[in-house]
């Protein structure tokens, strides 16, 4: 697939960097392993992973479909099978159902599924699972790994992000690390965005990918909290709608104030 440069405002940014599947600029001061991520033409893989079967599609679906449409590999790496989110129904033919509706919403994004074997609502931050969802996620060798704000109503979201942050602390920040917001209000809080990817035209595919959700009452989702938060992000940035991330960089001089 042929890459683009980003336009303009494909992705409006407050730090050092460039997202939106198209470059990467060198992480300054950072203990990067690799050097593929400094190439602004190469093939990057991206997972995003998220407690349970949505996540990924709800809080950043457009921009994944912007990796994706640029050539980028673009994995989601699902904590759970969201087995618990009905409690008329068993686990078993929960977890059948929602791997379904991850595998057709990943077709619409050209992710590639993959689960890590956690339990739905009753999540793990330990040892053994600090080491076993490292492995994972080291196992893919991303360039970047997007994960949810910790900071969180919801355990399971905070476990999957404090996961993430703790891979990321232990491979010695080997890929770059951005969380995404979900149910902001309710379920994500505290979340000051550091970057904006544009997902105007990429919306109606978005939505597709959410409405594959059919088990999570995607109509009344995406209308109550997803779309006005789509557009309240885009209006802070500038575009139509736009998805917010928080890049997360300990050895960056935050200080941009002008003559600081
Ligand atoms: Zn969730």
């Amino acid at each position: 697939m042929e890459k683009k440069k980003p336009a303009r405002r494909d992705f409006i940014k407050r730090s050092a960097m460039a997202l939106g599947g198209i470059a990467i600029a060198p992480m300054t001061g950072m203990a990067h392993k690799t050097a593929k991520s400094n190439a602004a033409d190469k093939k990057l893989h991206i997972v995003c992973l998220g407690a349970h079967p949505g996540d990924p599609e709800f809080g950043c679906g457009g921009t994944m479909a912007k990796y994706s449409d640029a050539g980028h590999q673009v994995t989601f790496l699902y904590l759970t099978r969201g087995e618990a989110s009905d409690p008329k129904v068993t686990y078993e033919a929960m977890a059948a159902a929602r791997t379904k509706e991850a595998e057709t919403a990943c077709k619409i994004l050209n992710a590639t599924p993959q689960f890590a074997g956690q339990i739905d609502g009753n999540t793990e931050l330990n040892k053994t699972q600090n080491e076993k969802i490292g492995k994972m996620l080291l196992a893919l060798n991303p360039d970047i790994v997007f994960a949810q704000w910790p900071v969180d109503g919801h355990p399971d979201h905070q476990v999957t992000g404090m996961l993430a942050l703790t891979a990321w602390v232990k491979s010695a920040r080997a890929f770059h690390l951005y969380f995404y917001e979900v149910n902001t209000g309710v379920e994500t809080m505290g979340f000051v965005p550091t970057d904006y990817v544009d997902i105007t035209a990429l919306r109606e595919r978005k939505k597709a990918a959410m409405f594959a959700h059919k088990t999570q009452d995607p109509i009344n989702t995406y209308n109550d909290y997803f779309k006005p938060l789509e557009e309240f992000r885009g209006l802070e940035a500038g575009v139509k709608a736009a998805e917010a991330f928080i890049h997360f960089k300990t050895e960056q001089v935050r200080a941009t104030i002008v003559g600081l």
